[in-house]
């Protein structure tokens, strides 16, 4: 066994494998580019790198410089990940050239199922079953579109060089065809430097069903198979193992065309063969065909192990370090049923915008396994994918792990971030989903109910206003309420696009009144937690000026500055007042002074934060009526102005 790994990635994937290689008492090398300095892959390895600037291609993506710091570390193996440079066998080249092992396949076999129409040929002469369609080197528009016309529409057109998803487009008529063929030739050159394409028949009702292969260079065992239909644009969202109304026979057929596809490679380690299934009429033996072969861990690889209690990077570990295949086909058994939701900081009504930010706040249930490569306080930026969690849950039955995967769901507290928690939850109660209907079609059919977010209730917003007038923490202070009296306190939060209007009332030491637009609610502190409406408050935290209540997939709200809108009310008023109860903190302005609209003039501690009184008009400060120091009641005056000519008059 090793001593050392370097593992040649980051975030959630890095973590995950720097996990196994620790408990099995390597040592473990991370490197990082400059905007992972801090990074939670960083923290979890015993020794870093520094290996480059922010874009993949500068740090990750460097091979030469990753193989340098394995040499630096006394590293004796790299562990490549996902993505980056996994199945890039020019690197597995040099790793070995180095003296290194690469942990994975060989580069042969990731060259021979490194383009789609070749690994085809090559299955097709192994004997595994083979989507029809027309893989051959002639990428004439018209000689590809008559093989459209004879595979018979719909038809699928995809890149040879395609991941990800790209460079696919599904044609349903013929005189669809040339535009979609410009469209994915353009894409797939844009994104992987070749434009040729295959064209394939479109499989009705489709699910995608792969399975998960091991293998010593020789021989090969599967790990049963994994359903990933639950897709948005050919990309997963959830994923599960087994898969739903899978059979004996079925599982047989399959499992044994992925050994004899991972043998016919003289495949090493873990891989994962995909196939496409015709679902339209049950799960049939002679209904799945072979779509392509990823040659490396998959994203999905725990609800594999959660089933077989393998800890397939720990194999990964041992096969490269010349071990045996650890169990033989017969000792590996399914125990009950596992889903990987895949959390993402990504703006769902936006159309599923990648999204960035600093998450403020990060915490996750019990019940669930999270594989995370951020933490509370870490950034998701724009350079790499915005993946913020991986959440596995695992139950003796279908049923009970899906209950226990939207459990985690509503478990998952992300502030600082939209993130598409809520539409993971719609999918989790998505009735067709639950029974097993799955194909993927589901989540396109039914988007627009999967995406519709349930406004906050009244009662979180009522909650979100008495976060946003810091009473939700210690007991209602004694300041804030002599200062208030009996009236209310109007507080305005933004919530999506719409704004609401709030007016609290103090009603007692312990109570309060929110008047919301859809009516009142009562709140009550009892045993210092405060019950609205009746139940008990929500887990909430502040950051800045936005309040996150973590009812459902977590309501955001944003604290409108009453100041944002005294500024304007109060154009070319004479007196500056203080919004809002608070402490003035400091003053910027002198009788006499001359000053311009937009100056600031003081500033204003109140509800916990710092604000700016500005100047709402040009003019001149006649009088100054407060000090710094001073606590202050709302409407207080604290500057006057006057104008110009008064002055010299
Ligand atoms: P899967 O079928 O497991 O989702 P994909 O081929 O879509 O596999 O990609 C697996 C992971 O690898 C993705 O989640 C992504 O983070 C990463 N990935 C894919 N392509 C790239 C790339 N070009 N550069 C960096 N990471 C990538
Ligand atoms: P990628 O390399 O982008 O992962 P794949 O060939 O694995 O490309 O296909 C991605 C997804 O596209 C599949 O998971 C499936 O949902 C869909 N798909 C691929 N081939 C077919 C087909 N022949 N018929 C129907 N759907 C398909
Ligand atoms: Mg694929």
């Amino acid at each position: 066994m090793f001593d050392t790994i370097l593992i040649a990635n980051r975030g959630e994937i890095a973590c995950r494998v720097a996990r196994t290689a620790k408990a099995m008492g390597l040592t473990t090398v991370a490197v990082y580019s400059d905007a992972d300095a801090g990074a939670a892959h960083v923290a979890a390895c015993d020794r870093a790198v520094h290996i480059g600037g922010a874009a993949p291609s500068e740090s990750y993506l460097k091979g030469d410089r990753i193989i340098e710091a394995a040499l630096e570390t006394g590293a004796q193996a790299i562990h490549p990940g996902y993505g980056f440079l996994s199945e890039n066998p020019g690197f597995v080249d040099a790793v070995e050239a180095a003296g290194l092992t690469f942990i994975g396949p060989s580069a042969k076999a990731i060259r021979a199922m490194g383009l789609k129409d070749a690994a085809k040929a090559l299955m097709h002469d192994a004997g595994v079953p083979v989507v029809p369609g027309y893989h051959g080197a002639n990428q004439d528009p018209e000689h590809l579109s008559g093989a459209a016309d004879t595979i018979g529409y719909p038809v699928l057109i995809k890149a040879v060089a395609g991941g990800g998803g790209k460079g696919m487009r599904l044609v349903e008529r013929p005189e669809e065809f040339a535009d979609a063929l410009e469209s994915a030739q353009s894409e797939a050159r844009t994104a992987f430097g070749n434009p040729d394409v295959l064209i394939e028949k479109y499989i009705t009702s489709p699910r995608h069903i792969e399975v998960q292969v091991f293998g010593d260079g020789t021989h090969a065992v599967h790990l049963f198979e994994r359903d990933c239909s639950l897709q948005r644009r050919h990309q997963k969202v959830i994923e599960e193992a087994p898969a739903p109304g899978m059979t004996a026979e079925m599982r047989a057929a399959m499992g044994q065309a992925a050994v004899r596809a991972a043998e016919a490679i003289g495949y090493k380690g873990a891989g994962t063969v995909e196939f496409i299934v015709d679902g339209s009429d049950g799960l049939r033996p002679d209904g799945f065909w072979f779509m392509e072969m990823n040659t490396r861990l998959q994203v999905e690889h725990p609800v594999t192990e959660l089933i077989t209690g393998v800890d397939l990077v720990e194999w990964q570990l041992r096969v490269a370090a010349g071990e045996g295949l650890p169990l033989q086909q017969e000792e590996l058994t399914i125990n009950g049923h596992a889903f990987e939701a895949r959390l993402y900081a990504e703006d769902v009504p936006k159309g599923f915008l990648p999204a960035t930010g600093t998450l403020s706040h990060l915490a996750f249930g019990e019940g669930a396994r999270a594989d995370s490569g951020v933490r509370a306080g870490d950034t998701i930026s724009p350079h790499y994918d915005p993946m913020i969690a991986k959440l596995v849950t695992h139950g003796p039955t279908r049923a009970i792990a899906l209950k226990r995967l939207d459990r985690a769901l509503r478990e998952t507290q992300v502030a600082g971030t939209v993130t598409n928690l809520g539409f993971l939850g719609a999918l989790c109660r998505h009735e067709g989903f639950a029974r097993g209907e799955v194909d993927t079609g589901l989540i396109g059919r039914d988007l627009d109910a999967l995406v519709a977010e349930a406004g906050p209730t009244p009662a979180v917003v009522a909650q979100a206003a008495l976060a946003a007038l810091g009473l939700m923490c210690a007991p209602v202070p004694g300041l804030g309420f002599r200062l208030w009296g009996a009236d209310a306190r109007r507080i305005m939060l933004e919530s999506g696009e719409e704004e609401i209007a709030l007016k609290v009332r103090l009603t007692g030491a312990n109570h309060a009144l929110i008047e919301t637009e859809s009516g009142p609610v009562q709140a009550e502190r009892r045993e210092g937690t405060w019950w609205i409406a009746g139940a008990r408050a929500m887990d909430w935290v502040r950051n800045g000026d936005v309040v996150t209540v973590f009812a459902g997939a977590g309501q955001r709200f944003r604290v409108i500055d009453p100041l944002e809108r005294a500024a304007s009310a109060g154009a070319g008023a004479d007196v500056i007042e203080a919004p809002m109860p608070g402490l003035v903190k400091a003053l910027y302005a002198e009788a006499g002074q001359t000053v311009a609209a937009g100056d600031r003039l003081a500033v204003l501690e109140a509800m916990k934060m710092e604000h700016a009184l500005l100047a709402p008009r040009d003019g001149v400060v006649a009088e100054v009526l407060s000090q710094a120091g001073d606590q202050v009641e709302a409407g207080a005056p604290l500057i006057r102005l006057e104008d110009a000519e008064e002055e010299a008059a």
